[in-house]
C-alpha cells in the first residue's frame, strides 16, 4: 500500500517558506497538505491562482513518484504570478484580492487508501479540492485561474476555453478462496479468474457507448493474487467510467456493474463494488475564457491557440468550475508522454515562462477599471450547485455494492 509521500510535505513546506519570504502568513495543511495566502483588501473582488501539488505513484522511478502531469509547474506559475503580484502591491492596485492556493490529491488514484482515511474520519472526499470546498474554500464569489501542462504538438502551443470529461470511480473486489494451487485447485474459488472475466465482459461494453458522450473506461488490477502457489483469493480492480455528461456516465457505470458481477457470477466469487463519485465534467466560463485568450493571443500567435479544445481526460478544477467561474490555460515546453514517468519540461521559457506571463496579464485585465472586469464576471455568472447542495450531490454517489459469491 501506498504512503501519502513525503516529498508532498516537502513540497507543501517549500510552498509555505516562500510565502513567508515575501511577508505573508500562509495557511497549511489544508486538506492535509494543501497551502493558501492571500494579497489585497477584503471586499474588492477575488482572484484565485490555484495549482495542484500532486506527484503520479511510479514504479519505475526512484522514490516512487514522478511530476507526470506537470504540477510542478503549475506550482511555480502560480507562485511566480503571486509573488509579482505581493512584491509590486499590484493587487491592492487593481482592486483585487488574489488568493494563492496549492490543492493536493488531483490525481484520483490509490482508492483503498483513501477510502480507509475516509473510514477514519480523517478525509470525507477524495480529492483536493473536492475537500477544499468542503472546506469552504469556494464558499465565496471568485474567479479561479489554473495552468496546466500538456504534451507537446506542432500545430498547437496553448489551449484556453478547455473543457474535460468527468467521471465515476469504482474499486472492486473479488472475493474467493484459496487453496493449494498444484494440489488442491479444486477446493478454490479463484478470484483472479473472476476479475480476469470482468475485464473482458467490460471490453465487451465498448461497442454500446455512444459516440458523443466520450465515454472512457479503463480499468487496472491493482491486486490478483499474493503467492503463485495458492489460488488467489482476492483480486481488486480500480476503473474510472468516464464521459461527457453525467447521465452517460451513470449509463455506461451500470454497464460495468453488469460486467463486474458477470465475473463473480461466473466463478460463484463474492463481490463488493465500491462507488465513488469522481469529477464533475470541467466547462469553464466564456467570458473568463474571452479575457485569457486575448491574454494568450499577446504573448502567442494565435495560430498555435486552440481557443475551443476537449480534452477526455479530468480534473476537480471540473468541481470548482460547477460552483465559480474557472479557466484553464493549458502551454507546452515539455518532453515526453503525459502520465509517463519521461514527461518533463523540455523548455524552460514555455513550460514556465509564458504561462507565468499569461496569467498575469489576465489578472491585470481582470483589475481593469478597479476591478470593474472581475466584479463583470462574477455577476454574470450562474453557478450549476449551492454549495451545500453540491456536497450532497457527491455524498449521493458514495455506494457499496456486495453480491454473495455462490461457491463460497
Ligand atoms: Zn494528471
Ligand atoms: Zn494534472
Amino acid at each position: 500500500m501506498l504512503k501519502i509521500g513525503k516529498s508532498l510535505f516537502n513540497t507543501a513546506q517549500i510552498l509555505a517558506s516562500e510565502l513567508k519570504a515575501i511577508g505573508l502568513f500562509p495557511t497549511t495543511g489544508i486538506a492535509r497538505t494543501g497551502v493558501a495566502a492571500e494579497l489585497g483588501r477584503k471586499g474588492d473582488p477575488a482572484v484565485m491562482l490555484l495549482a495542484d501539488m500532486d506527484a503520479l505513484p511510479s514504479q519505475i522511478v526512484p522514490g516512487g513518484n514522478a511530476h507526470a502531469c506537470g504540477h510542478h509547474a503549475q506550482m511555480s506559475v502560480a507562485l511566480a504570478v503571486f509573488r509579482a503580484l505581493a512584491e509590486t502591491k499590484a493587487a491592492e492596485a487593481l482592486g483585487l484580492r488574489v488568493i494563492f492556493a496549492a490543492s493536493p490529491a488531483e490525481e484520483y488514484v490509490d482508492l483503498g487508501r483513501r477510502l480507509d482515511l475516509r473510514r477514519n474520519k480523517e478525509i470525507v472526499y477524495l480529492s483536493g479540492k473536492q475537500e477544499m470546498i468542503r472546506l469552504g474554500f469556494f464558499n465565496d464569489p471568485q474567479i479561479v485561474l489554473k495552468y496546466h501542462s500538456m504534451g507537446d504538438s506542432p500545430e498547437r502551443v496553448a489551449t484556453v476555453n478547455g473543457s474535460m470529461n468527468g467521471f465515476l470511480a469504482k474499486r472492486a473486489e473479488f472475493i474467493g478462496r484459496a487453496a493449494h494451487a498444484g494440489a488442491q485447485p479444486e477446493k478454490g474459488v479463484n478470484a483472479l479468474s473472476a476479475a480476469s472475466l470482468a475485464l473482458q465482459a467490460i471490453h465487451a461494453q465498448r461497442e454500446s457507448f455512444v459516440e458523443n458522450d466520450h465515454i472512457r473506461v479503463h480499468p487496472i488490477l491493482t491486486q490478483g493474487g499474493t503467492v503463485v502457489n495458492s489460488v488467489p483469493d482476492r483480486a481488486v480492480l480500480e476503473t474510472y467510467i468516464r464521459g461527457a455528461y453525467h447521465e452517460a456516465v451513470l449509463a455506461a457505470a451500470s454497464k460495468v456493474d453488469r460486467a463486474l458481477r458477470a465475473g463473480a457470477l461466473a466463478l460463484g466469487a463474492g463481490l463488493s463494488i465500491a462507488n465513488t463519485p469522481g469529477y464533475q465534467a470541467f466547462y469553464p466560463d466564456p467570458g473568463l475564457g474571452a479575457i485569457l485568450g486575448e491574454a494568450a493571443t499577446a504573448v502567442v500567435d494565435k495560430r498555435y491557440i486552440d481557443f475551443d479544445y476537449r480534452s477526455y481526460a479530468s480534473d476537480d478544477i471540473g468541481d470548482v468550475a460547477c460552483l465559480q467561474p474557472t479557466c484553464q490555460l493549458r502551454f507546452s515546453g515539455f518532453s515526453g508522454e503525459i502520465h509517463s514517468a519521461d514527461f518533463a519540461a523540455k523548455e524552460p521559457e514555455r513550460a514556465y515562462m509564458k504561462p507565468a506571463e499569461i496569467l498575469l496579464r489576465t489578472v491585470m485585465a481582470l483589475g481593469a477599471d478597479k476591478g470593474a472586469t472581475a466584479r463583470g464576471i462574477l455577476t454574470s455568472f450562474s453557478p450549476r450547485f449551492t454549495v451545500s447542495g453540491y456536497l450532497e450531490s457527491l455524498d449521493q454517489l458514495f455506494s457499496t455494492l456486495e453480491f454473495h459469491g455462490e461457491a463460497l
